[in-house]
């Protein structure tokens, strides 16, 4: 087999990469190592900033958003009893869409296999050879037999757990990490959600109210790392989410039936450079943020779209400069963009080793937030748009 770019992996980086390069005339083959009803069942991430929101509808993908999609207009923040209210169109000009990462996916899977275009599902990248010379290989297994994909390309785009990542000599990408001791315990919920995207800093830890529908609420609690789904009760649970929201007579947040749940750790990655030879990391395989800034999609989007303008340029110009230039070009917002996640998650949580000193620091920047436009447009500004990019 053999096609211009090999697209390793079809999460949100790898499909948004093979329609963008789709639309240029650049081809490509995406291998994808689970299968479809996996992938498009696979609950993640579920607001869209500006940025992604236009690459849904400049790739000609948008129409289901557009219908099914909640727009978001406001980010709000309680702690003590108050509520700050961030009022997205009036401090930025723009809002974010809520529309969920599976349905992302399931749109950019429909469409590429009605443009015929290849890509296949249970297709275990194993190896890449070559990814220094002109004809980068990729070994994969397919219904137990090995076969390769030639191409001019590679996209790394599988994820934090994949295989392109550990492909360049040990020592040519560096990690910088941050772990965190606490994780989500994220749930949907058949309940009626709160109309706007809720965060808590509680002294009992983290919570966030956000929807997936009119009838589905996607609810999160701060939990220790240790923790399992299976531990809490849904009595737990829904009873944890109404103090930590300052629901105090639980008749604000509806419940209802919790029909998928799971836990997961938090941390900070980026794998510096996202280059090497012939192979381009995107997305989750070369960061990872902590979920508080909703940013880990939005980046894989801005990752491709950097990505694609290089490849373009290649077939179209012969210029590789903007492939080699890929890395430089995305570090800066990536760190950026880790920043802000970082931030929030520091001002938000509660953390094992927190002094009564650092909780009042954080109570202190609260209350400012709570009496500060400007302040308040500065975390307005990073939600909306931070991870975008310009074409
Ligand atoms: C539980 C959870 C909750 C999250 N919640 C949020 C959120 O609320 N907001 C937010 O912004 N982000 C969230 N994220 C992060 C967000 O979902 C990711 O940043 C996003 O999925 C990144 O897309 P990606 O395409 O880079 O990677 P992925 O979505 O991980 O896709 C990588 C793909 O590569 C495939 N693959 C791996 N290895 C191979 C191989 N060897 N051969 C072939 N294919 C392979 C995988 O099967 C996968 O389909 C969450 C992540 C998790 C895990």
């Amino acid at each position: 087999m053999r096609t211009q770019v090999g697209i390793v992996g079809a999460g949100p980086a790898g499909l948004f990469l093979s329609h963008l390069l789709a639309r240029q005339g650049v081809d490509s083959i995406v291998l994808e190592a689970q299968s479809r009803a996996y992938v498009e069942g696979r609950v993640r991430a579920g607001v869209l900033e500006a940025g992604t929101i236009d690459t849904m509808n400049n790739i000609g993908l948008g129409a289901r958003m557009r219908a099914e999609g909640m727009v978001d207009d406001s980010l709000n923040i309680r702690f003590r009893g108050k509520e700050i209210r961030l009022d997205l169109p009036g401090l930025t000009g723009r809002h974010v869409m809520i529309y969920g990462q599976q349905e992302v996916v399931k749109d950019l899977i429909a469409a590429r296999l009605a443009e015929g275009l290849p890509l296949l599902f249970e297709a275990t990248v194993e190896g890449i050879e070559d990814i220094q010379g002109p004809r980068p290989r990729l070994r994969f297994r397919k219904d137990g037999v090995e076969q390769v994909l030639e191409c001019d390309f590679v996209a790394g785009c599988d994820g934090f757990h994949g295989v392109c990542r550990q492909a360049p000599p040990e020592g040519v990408i560096r990690s910088f990490v941050k772990t965190y001791d606490f994780a989500w315990l994220g749930v949907l919920a058949r309940a009626a959600p709160i109309a706007d995207m809720t965060y808590a800093s509680h002294d009992r830890g983290f919570a966030l109210c956000s929807r997936r529908s009119p009838k589905v609420s996607r609810l999160y609690l701060q939990v220790p790392g240790s923790d399992a789904p299976e531990n809490w009760t849904d009595r737990q649970f829904w009873d944890e989410l109404h103090a930590r929201m300052f629901d105090t007579q639980a008749q604000e947040i509806q419940e209802g039936e919790i029909f998928q749940r799971d836990v997961a750790r938090l941390r900070a990655y980026i794998a510096d450079p996202m280059q090497y030879g012939r192979l381009f990391l995107a997305g989750d395989a070369c960061h990872i943020v902590p979920p508080a800034g909703a940013k880990g999609l939005n980046m894989a989007v801005g990752d491709v779209r950097t990505l694609a303008r290089g490849l373009v340029a290649f077939y179209r110009e012969g210029s590789r400069a903007g492939l080699d230039r890929y890395s430089a070009d995305c570090i800066d917002r990536v760190w950026k963009t880790i920043r802000y996640s970082v931030a929030l998650t520091g001002l938000l949580h509660r953390f094992d080793e927190q002094t009564p000193f650092e909780r009042g620091m954080q109570m202190a920047e609260l209350e400012f937030l709570h009496g500060s436009p400007a302040a308040q447009r500065v975390i307005a500004e990073q939600y909306v748009r931070l991870s975008d990019v310009s074409d």
